[in-house]
């Protein structure tokens, strides 16, 4: 039994059932509408340490190259990123500089443009003139994280996994006995058998897990001033405006294109929470458009604010994945799938969780990551 159908529920009931395994997915809601829907979802291992993380997200990185190939579909953008910090600010440019050291030393493609190679690669961009270079990764991607979510779990139901969705299938209690996850026990009533209950309920783990008695603590999502809810505004450029095909890391705005032309911006220096007024989050939108007009003027002249939200991110306490059994509290059969960079590593992570449910494998991959660490 898988409870949750973002990316990862959907990566992982698709694993089990091509493996054979008999799944049934529940979702309160519909595939991939999460925070798979309303993620940046940026396929990378840019800012990720130490070596094990970066090498877990490179694998993620090619996980999604593979499946594109295999699955087909409009959902993968290969594309590359560029990133650059104001001579003003020596401590983002050292940052930066870091960032391209390291990933070149660990084997990814990071190199440096020039401003004038930068503007010619992305004419709607536009570099304060103190800006003298830009730093350029390639072999990332861009995906589409709800329409991945569902065609996964759409493979999922043509290889025999049931899938049930809607509010009524909400997880508001899990069975167990003889310390053991039985079932899970559904808000429309009734009670679903399971064998193993593997939770991939995004930032909503940590309620989940306490259902079975388990802990998977997470930053909280819900309550005021925590750092896992976040703003996204997207706008819709005005016709004729450029097209933009890479994401873009500036100094107070990071943007990445979207299916039809449309822009997700992000600003991580305006803190948003569960209780944020709508008047705050209008002004804070149009803040983000605003820095938009003067870093990618190309595509933002003109452009109209579609939307802000607030989205919150499964963030581990210690911004590691939590993936694993909990044996360790007196809970067999009860399996936790949580993680910060979800979108970039569910598919690799689904893998390797496949090969420990199906096969009793221990996979060493996912040593460091295991709930057990929260409660040592
Ligand atoms: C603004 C933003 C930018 C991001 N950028 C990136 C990025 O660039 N790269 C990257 O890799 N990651 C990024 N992330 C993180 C990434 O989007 C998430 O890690 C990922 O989407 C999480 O997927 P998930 O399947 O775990 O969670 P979700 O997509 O939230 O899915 C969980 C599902 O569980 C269901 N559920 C919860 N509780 C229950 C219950 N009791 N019963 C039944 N169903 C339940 C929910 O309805 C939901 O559908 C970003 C996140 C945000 C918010």
């Amino acid at each position: 039994m898988v409870i949750g159908a973002g990316i990862v529920g959907a990566a992982v009931a698709d694993r089990l059932a091509a493996g054979g395994g008999e799944v049934t997915v529940i979702d309160s809601g519909p595939p991939g509408a999460g925070t798979s829907r309303s993620s940046m979802a940026w396929v990378n291992a840019h800012n990720k340490q130490p070596r094990h993380y970066f090498e877990l997200n490179r694998a993620g990185m090619r996980a999604h190259a593979r499946l594109a190939e295999e699955l087909g579909g409009d959902w993968y953008h290969p594309a590359d990123t560029m990133q650059w910090a104001p001579d003003s600010d020596p401590a983002g440019m050292a940052h930066v500089e870091a960032t391209v050291t390291r990933l070149r030393e660990w084997g990814q493609s990071a190199r440096w443009l020039t401003r004038e190679e930068a503007l010619e690669m992305e004419p709607a961009l536009a570099l304060p003139t103190e800006v003298r270079s830009v730093a350029l990764f390639e072999d990332e991607a861009l995906v589409d994280g709800e329409p991945l979510a569902r065609l996964l779990v759409e493979r999922a139901r043509e290889r025999g996994a049931v899938v049930r969705t809607g509010p009524e299938y909400e997880a508001v209690g899990i069975d167990t006995e003889g310390g053991r996850a039985r079932g899970v026990r559904l808000a429309g009533g009734g009670r679903l058998p399971a064998d193993v209950v593997v939770c991939c309920a995004g930032w909503r783990t940590p309620a989940v897990a306490a259902l079975a008695g388990a802990s998977a603590p997470l930053v909280p999502g819900e309550e005021p001033g925590t750092e896992a809810p976040t703003l996204l505004a997207s706008i819709v450029p005005a016709p004729g405006a450029m097209p933009m095909d890479r994401m873009i890391l500036g100094p107070d705005l990071h943007a990445r294109p979207l299916p039809g032309g449309r822009v997700y911006l992000e600003g991580l220096d305006l803190e948003v929470d569960a209780h944020t007024s709508a008047e705050v989050i209008e002004r804070y939108s149009q803040e983000l458009l605003e820095r938009a007009r003067r870093t990618l003027p190309g595509v933002a002249e003109g452009a109209e604010l579609e939307e802000g939200r607030v989205c919150v991110r499964p963030l581990p306490l210690d911004g590691y994945p939590l993936i694993g059994g909990h044996a360790h509290e007196g809970i067999e059969g009860f399996y936790t799938v949580v993680m910060h960079s979800g979108i970039t590593l569910a598919l690799h992570v689904a893998d390797l969780v496949t090969r420990e449910l199906l096969n009793g494998e221990d996979a060493e991959e996912l040593a460091p990551y295991r709930p057990a660490r929260c409660t040592a």
